[in-house]
């Protein structure tokens, strides 16, 4: 991360000696020196210590306050000891026996209550797996073949979600009025990029024209309600609701992916949320609290393709440790005011951000929802994935990387939001927030004043869109 103090407010040096030496050991066996791609940040990858609430200390004890969150499941803060001790209490009974524990009976049926239009759910270990089988059993339920997905939103790393994902260069993704299926990575068979047909968000005209042409062999659509993997950008007025009735009117069906939005936008989802009721929804990140506790669910006609007719199965699916995390997490959001004190931390934050920014006169959005929220800067709110080529996210990207430098750890690339837990209204944490953007903000623009490039750091990050 930046370590060069280039500025009036000057960040202190993050210390990296301990995670230099743990990384150049990893790189010898982890591709990366990191399970996931999305991790992989070269020289300033960072090597955890601990998480307590919404605050996060590497390796050498640098401290920072979290706005990543693990990419959004941490809901209520880290280490929280209300889940914390009801999973340890239940993994002393043991863990894996491929047999059906009552927590997992109580995790659906808390899913069914939140969401309150949900028949039937259930559990997988990750949100990719649950979008993967939510296509399976749309393809099972309408006998057609073909889904469509949005371009730029992000569906987990299954060979079916990994096309028009997010690249850089928005010439990859094609003319606009005739997108191309862009696979993102080897290995993907081109007969299964052949079922995925891109679609543009916001953009009703154009999936008209698809659903027209060839409606009759689409199975369903799958949205992220909330472009949560791309600046968390959001639906028009009414989007999902339209979207909702052509959907019906051509016989398809609609999947919520409802990974980051679920129980963080409102108890009950994006689908409360908007007031729309797709009829297949997948849940991940904040129903387990950061414990690897995902589902698919939907209507009882769809879901009672299983166990007869469509295959699904797990050794680990609905295991202890996530039966009960997702049990003790849900009852907590249903019970407590925990969404509500997120939703106000991040309006809180909004405002101390536009005090900020308002008088430089440098122009940005606020995208997504206080809970889960981008700054985009750009003249005009973006509609679609294209969209933030348009926007000056090099600045952003040297605002983020001065934010790690003074302590505060957003995803260090504009396209993934920022994600609130309850756990930053405690103490200072807003004011904390709000100061050190304010320093690295000003800090980015003094920097462009004296003509300096960028930092490379962080340049090794393959992508942002995250799991
Ligand atoms: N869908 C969405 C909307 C996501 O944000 C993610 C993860 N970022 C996934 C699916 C995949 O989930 P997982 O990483 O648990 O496989």
């Amino acid at each position: 991360m930046a370590t060069e103090p280039r500025t009036t407010s000057q960040p202190a040096a993050l210390r990296r000696d301990r995670q230099l030496e743990l990384y150049r050991r990893a790189l010898k066996t982890l591709p990366g020196g990191t399970d996931s791609n999305f991790r992989a940040w070269g020289d300033d990858t960072i090597y955890v210590d601990r998480g307590k609430g919404g605050r996060v200390w590497d390796m050498d004890q640098n401290e920072y306050i979290d706005l990543r969150m693990g990419y959004g499941p941490v809901i209520l803060g880290h280490n929280d000891e209300r889940v914390d001790d009801y999973v340890n209490e239940q993994m002393r009974k043991g863990v894996s026996f491929s047999l059906t524990s009552e927590d997992e009976v109580r995790a659906m049926e808390l899913v069914k209550e939140l969401t309150g239009w949900v028949d039937m759910a259930r559990m997988t270990v990750s949100g990719t797996e649950a979008t993967m089988h939510a296509m399976r059993l749309a393809r099972a339920f309408t006998g057609r073949n073909k889904i469509v997905k949005f371009e730029g939103q992000y569906h987990g790393v299954h060979d079916y979600a990994l096309i028009s994902v997010g690249p850089d260069n928005m010439s990859d993704l094609g003319d606009a009025d005739k997108p191309v299926r862009l696979i993102w990575g080897r290995g993907i068979p081109e007969a299964v990029a052949d079922t995925i047909l891109p679609a543009r968000y916001n953009n009703l005209a154009f999936l008209r024209r698809l659903f027209e042409e060839q409606g009759d062999d689409i199975a369903a659509i799958i949205v992220e309600p909330i472009m949560g993997n791309a600046q968390a950008i959001m639906p028009e007025e009414g989007f999902h609701a339209a979207v909702r009735a052509m959907t019906e009117e051509f016989g398809i069906l609609l999947i919520f992916d409802e990974v980051k939005t679920g129980f963080r936008l409102a108890k009950g989802g994006a689908s409360e949320y908007f007031g729309v009721t797709p009829d297949i929804a997948t849940f991940a990140k904040a129903m387990g609290n950061g414990y690897p506790a995902a589902a698919f669910a939907g209507k009882r006609e769809i879901m009672e393709l299983l166990p007869d007719k469509v295959s699904h199965g797990g050794t680990y699916a609905g295991n202890r440790v996530a039966a009960a995390a997702a049990v003790k997490t849900l009852e907590i959001l249903r019970d407590t005011a925990a969404l509500e004190t997120i939703h106000r931390t991040g309006r809180r934050i909004q405002d101390g951000l536009r005090e900020v920014l308002n008088p430089s006169g440098v122009p940005y959005v606020f995208t997504g929802h206080p809970s889960m929220f981008g700054i985009m800067f750009i003249e005009a709110a973006p509609t679609e994935y294209r969209d933030w080529a348009k926007s000056d996210h090099a600045l952003y990207d040297e605002v983020a990387i001065g934010m790690f430098a003074r302590g505060a750890m957003p995803e260090p690339d504009s396209r993934e939001p920022w994600f609130l837990c309850e756990a930053h209204a405690e103490g200072d944490i807003v004011d904390r927030v709000v100061s050190i953007f304010e320093d690295s903000f000003h800090a980015a623009l003094e920097g462009r004043a004296h003509g300096a490039t960028p930092e490379a750091a962080i340049g090794a990050m393959s992508h942002p869109t995250a799991g």
